[in-house]
Formats: C-alpha cells, sequence, structure tokens
C-alpha cells in the first residue's frame, strides 16, 4: 500500500503540473488556478495516508478504498465500446440549393432581379430576410463587434477571395499523363502539407455532395450543377485557438478570413498541379462552391460533423477551415472511423448552450432533405452574425473539441475515444476547467 500511495502522489502531481503548465500555455487562468488547487488537494491526501497511522482505521479505510477506486478507474478507461450507430442511408438525400443559403440570399438584396425572382417562389423568406438584411453589413461600420482597424483586415481578405475566382479553373495539359493513383494521392498530400495544410483527404465523390443549384454569384445563378468529376481533395487548415478564444469579437472574422485565403491558396495550387498532369480539376473556396466541403470532409475520413453543423477536425475540433478540389483523376478515399465525436455531440451540447441565437439543436438530430444530420436555423446564426458585426464563432470557441494540438490534449482525445464514461468524466473536466457558460467580451480586445 505504501508503494500505491507514493505512486499515485507522484504521478497525481506530475499530472497537475503538466496540466497547469498547459493552460499556461493556453492563457486559460481559470485551468491554470484549478491546476494548482489539484496539485495541493493530491498532495494533501496522499500524503495522509502515507504519513497516518495504520491504527487510525478510517484513515486506513479511506485509503484502500481510494487505491482501489483508482484500480478500477484505470482499467475501465482502457475498455474500448460504443453502442452501434446506424449510419444515415444516403440513397434518398436530396441535394442542397446553394439558392436558399443566407449568404447567397444576401447577395439577392444587391440585384434586385435576382431578389425578385428568388422570393417570388420563396415568398415565405421575405419577411425574415428584410428583417436580417437591413442591419448593417459585415465589414460595415454599424455591427456591435466593428473595428476601424481589424474589419478591415477581414474585408481585403474576402475582396481578395473573390477577385481570385477565375484561379479555380484552368487550361488542361493537352497530354494525359499516365499515373499511379497511390503515388499521385502522395504527392497532393505532400504538396497541400508543404503550403501549410495540417490535413488533406480524399473521397469518392457522390451525387448529393454536389449543390442542386448556384446560387452565391449573380453570373450563372440558378445554374444547375452537373459536374462529371469523381474524387474530392479535401484541405484542412487549422486556425490560431487563441485568436478563436476573443469569439464573437473582431479577431475571429481577421482569423477565419486568413486561413478561408490560406486554404483557397493551397486548393487553387493543387487544382492546377493536377491540371498539369493532363486531368481536369476545379478549386472550391470560400464564395466559390460546387460541392458542400463539410460532408465531404467526413466523407474523406478526416473527422465528424457536430452539432453545430460545422465539420470536426480529428486532431483541431471545428477550429479550421476547409476547402476542396474536384478532378476526374480517380485517387483512392482516405479512411478513418470518428463516431465516437458523434457520440460524445450527444452528451455535449456546449455550443447549444453558448450560441447567442439559439440557433443550435439542443435536442435530437433534425430531419431535413431526406436524411437525419445536424443543422443549424441560419436564419438566427446569420441574424446574429449581422448584429455582432462579425462571424461570431462562439460555437467553435466553446467546443471541447477545440484545443490546442498538445500532448495532453492528445491524451484527452485517445481517453474519449474508447467509451462512453470516458467521455462524461472528460466533459465534466473540461466544464470545470475551461467553464461550461462561456464569458462574451463587451468590446474588442486591442492587438488583433
Ligand atoms: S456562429 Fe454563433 S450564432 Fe451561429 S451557430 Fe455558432 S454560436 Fe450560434
Ligand atoms: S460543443 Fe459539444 S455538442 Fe457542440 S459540436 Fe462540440 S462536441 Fe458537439
Amino acid at each position: 500500500m505504501v508503494w500505491a500511495n507514493i505512486i499515485l502522489l507522484a504521478a497525481g502531481n506530475l499530472f497537475f503540473v503538466w496540466l497547469g503548465l498547459a493552460a499556461w500555455r493556453e492563457k486559460s487562468g481559470r485551468a491554470c488556478r484549478l491546476s494548482v488547487l489539484g496539485l495541493l488537494v493530491n498532495s494533501a491526501l496522499w500524503l495522509t495516508f502515507l504519513l497516518g497511522s495504520p491504527q487510525f482505521t478510517v484513515i486506513h479505510g479511506a485509503n484502500i478504498l481510494l487505491v482501489s477506486l483508482t484500480a478500477v478507474f484505470l482499467v475501465v478507461s482502457l475498455v474500448s465500446r460504443f453502442p452501434n450507430r446506424e449510419s444515415p442511408d444516403t440513397a434518398g438525400i436530396q441535394r442542397f440549393d446553394e439558392r436558399d443559403h443566407m449568404f447567397a440570399r444576401n447577395n439577392t438584396w444587391r440585384h434586385p432581379e435576382m431578389a425578385n425572382r428568388y422570393y417570388a417562389s420563396h415568398p415565405d423568406k421575405r419577411d425574415v430576410d428584410a428583417r436580417i438584411l437591413n442591419r448593417p453589413q459585415l465589414g460595415e461600420p454599424g455591427g456591435r463587434f466593428y473595428h476601424e482597424w481589424q474589419t478591415p483586415a477581414a474585408e481585403i481578405a474576402f475582396d481578395l477571395l473573390d477577385r481570385s475566382r477565375p484561379l479555380a479553373c484552368g487550361n488542361v495539359a493537352e497530354n494525359r499523363k499516365p499515373l499511379s493513383s497511390q503515388e499521385m494521392s502522395r504527392r497532393l498530400m505532400q504538396l497541400g502539407r508543404l503550403y501549410g495544410a495540417v490535413d488533406i483527404g480524399f473521397a469518392h465523390l457522390q451525387d448529393h455532395h454536389f449543390y442542386s443549384h448556384a446560387g452565391r454569384q449573380l453570373a450563372g445563378w440558378g445554374r444547375s450543377i452537373d459536374s462529371r468529376h469523381r474524387t474530392a481533395v479535401v484541405v484542412v487548415v487549422a486556425m490560431d485557438y487563441l485568436r478563436m478564444q476573443e469569439a464573437p469579437a473582431a479577431p475571429v472574422m481577421v482569423e477565419s478570413s486568413r486561413q478561408y485565403v490560406e486554404s483557397a491558396k493551397i486548393a487553387y495550387l493543387l487544382a492546377a498541379y493536377i491540371r498539369s498532369f493532363g486531368y481536369d480539376a476545379r478549386a472550391h473556396v470560400d464564395g466559390n462552391y460546387e460541392v458542400l466541403c463539410v460532408p465531404l470532409a467526413q466523407a474523406a475520413g478526416l473527422g465528424r460533423v457536430g452539432r453545430m453543423s460545422l465539420f470536426m477536425h480529428r486532431v483541431y475540433g471545428p477550429c479550421v477551415r476547409l476547402a476542396v478540389v474536384t478532378t476526374d483523376l480517380e485517387l483512392p478515399a482516405t479512411e478513418g472511423d470518428y463516431a465516437y465525436m458523434e457520440h460524445f455531440c450527444d452528451i455535449c451540447r456546449k455550443c447549444a448552450d453558448n450560441c447567442p441565437s439559439q440557433a443550435i439543436p439542443a435536442g435530437e438530430m433534425p430531419l431535413s432533405r431526406g436524411f437525419r444530420h445536424w443543422s443549424v436555423e441560419q436564419e438566427a446564426c446569420y441574424g446574429f452574425w449581422r448584429s455582432a458585426g462579425t462571424d461570431c464563432a462562439v460555437c467553435v470557441r466553446a467546443c471541447p473539441f477545440t484545443k490546442p494540438d498538445t500532448l495532453i490534449h492528445r491524451l484527452v482525445r485517445w481517453y474519449i475515444a474508447r467509451n462512453r464514461l470516458n467521455q462524461r468524466l472528460a466533459l465534466l473536466a473540461d466544464d470545470l476547467f475551461y467553464g461550461r457558460r462561456l464569458k462574451l467580451p463587451r468590446a474588442n480586445p486591442e492587438g488583433w
């Protein structure tokens, strides 16, 4: 028993020191303070057992009980088991019409002829859109977190993306080179990472991965999307953790626009690279998509769609941005099973509890477009963006999967990928160390 006490004293203290250092790096004061408290309680507990006399039967009994509970806890932590989950039937999925997207509806407002056509067939959306779209545009003064220096930094990034649209497609080299698909996928992964991607995956394209009709631009508005491309290359870039902790203030918009530019740069390069071998390829980047990036990233086995309907990457959670390249080149699909993330969403609901506009469902997965999947109430979400003057991201900040890729969080990810009990304990710890309810800033911080 003496040795068990010494080991648990040392292991516990080491753990709390490690936790404290990680919290300090993450600039989380609350987690730092709790780590110090944990260190003191752990020391006091095991030193009491070590120094207490065995004649004190209460102390001795408590010692046996705690050592036994620790042993049971360690054994249970290793059990790998989750209830089975049915995969959704993809046969009846209806394609999403991009014209229904809030960003597309926002554009119609600038082009009365588009607005007239859209609201003639969607009269139910006219009033709600009028209420939202009469608020100041993102990037214009009037939003709560508008910042005279930071907001224009996001605007120039979106403007650059807008002007870069011709780079999405390009000339295909005349002579098609015979390729090993394994070698090409390896090269694309290396090239993507070289330019800053944290992950690259491949998925076989299915009908429901494409929008049914284009809706974001005046040119081609309402065009039916038909593509012969068979493979999607999914590009993942990570957003800066500390900047996203400022949500919903201005730094989040600077960061998300910066990463949209980074992901677009990589997608343009990968598409051009594929075309140089004589195969067609198109980049899909912010404001210029024909495909839905979120389900494609899941299909490529890189993570899972979360309750807030964003893609949660297997390492960085929802703190990422995506771009996609579609091509007629056949590439082997990448695989990964991250169903445990979906089990975690069942019990967590932290994004729903913290969403300032209650746009995220707190209950079961809603049914829409012919299948059950997470989706948010986009009018409520975008309405909040227009009041805030930023792209919010409170759900990204609140999500327990949004953590830096440090050893301690890798350990937690391994732990919660085992079983539901581990997930409940980890969620309790996340609430304790990072808080269940986020404190939202009242004003923009200085700096970026
Ligand atoms: S971005 Fe903000 S408003 Fe939109 S779903 Fe997330 S938390 Fe809610
Ligand atoms: S905050 Fe929780 S419920 Fe929401 S997406 Fe993240 S893990 Fe899922």
